[in-house]
């Protein structure tokens, strides 16, 4: 199944998406399935990220192709930041190219939805809190980020406003493990990977996560990129596709100065 969050003559809704109908939900539909029985057609909807400004974890260097292009260490552990709800930006919203921009690169992702609030998950248990999963774009500042790491943390480099393009939809019902991600910029693919070589899964990355924190319905965890990241400039449009899931795009702009 497929659910869009949408909105229409000044309303968000949630629709299951159908060919190019959308039937509304009458709810959430992380607590109820139920439909209202109004359907919108897709092409007067605006599409919006997923899930409302979420929470959103992110895994560092979780496929080793992508370790090895950035010339860095096998992480022991899942390697973890966050991103502020301010980064998330839905379907065709613009990246805004910070002023300090020197480096900012795409970063392809599967991004994890969590369906209901869960701690200290076992693993057998962590897809029955998954609710479904999206693109993600984890654009990052790498000459800021670079800088960070030095230093042992990383925050800004991931955290501009608008870093976090999600989207087009949540689908369910996919298993994580075998799905092909790619990434293609101006049309060019820039990374094509499946999901199986992620290093760790989303079983463990769910499972990890909730022995520390209690995972909340709507979060996101972005499962990491592959190798082929690389810089966007102003003009640029990205678009990310995921099996299952769909395509997201989004255009590259400039931060208007002073
Ligand atoms: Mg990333």
């Amino acid at each position: 199944m497929l659910i869009a969050r949408y909105e229409i003559d000044g309303q968000i809704h949630y629709g299951k998406l159908e060919e190019n109908s959308l039937k509304r939900c009458s709810g959430s539909p992380f607590a109820t399935s139920a439909l209202s029985g109004d359907v919108d057609r897709l092409d007067s909807v605006r599409l919006l990220c997923p899930v409302e400004p979420p929470r959103i974890f992110g895994a560092g260097l979780n496929y080793v192709s992508h370790i090895e292009e950035m010339k860095l260490k096998r992480p022991t552990v899942p390697l973890l930041f966050m991103k502020p709800t301010t980064a998330a930006i839905g379907p065709n919203e613009p990246i805004v190219y910070p002023r300090e921009g020197k480096e900012v690169h795409f970063e392809g992702e599967l991004a994890v939805i969590i369906g209901r609030r869960a701690r200290r998950l076992r693993e057998n248990e962590a897809l029955d809190a998954v609710f479904g999963y999206t693109c993600a774009n984890d654009v990052s500042e790498r000459v800021i980020q670079r800088v960070e790491m030095s230093m042992g943390h990383l925050l800004v480099g991931k955290a501009y406003d608008t870093f976090c393009p999600m989207g087009p939809v949540i689908a369910t019902g996919l298993d994580p493990n075998d799905l092909l991600l790619e990434t293609r910029v101006n049309g060019k693919v820039r990374q094509s990977v499946r999901t199986s070589d992620l290093l760790f899964s989303v079983v463990e990355l769910v499972t990890y996560i909730s022995q520390a924190t209690t995972l909340l319905t709507g979060d996101v965890i972005l499962t990491g990129t592959p190798s082929g990241i690389g810089p966007i400039v102003p003009g640029d449009v990205v678009d990310i596709t995921i099996e299952g899931v769909g395509t997201l795009r989004n255009p590259v702009v400039a931060e208007p100065s002073h």
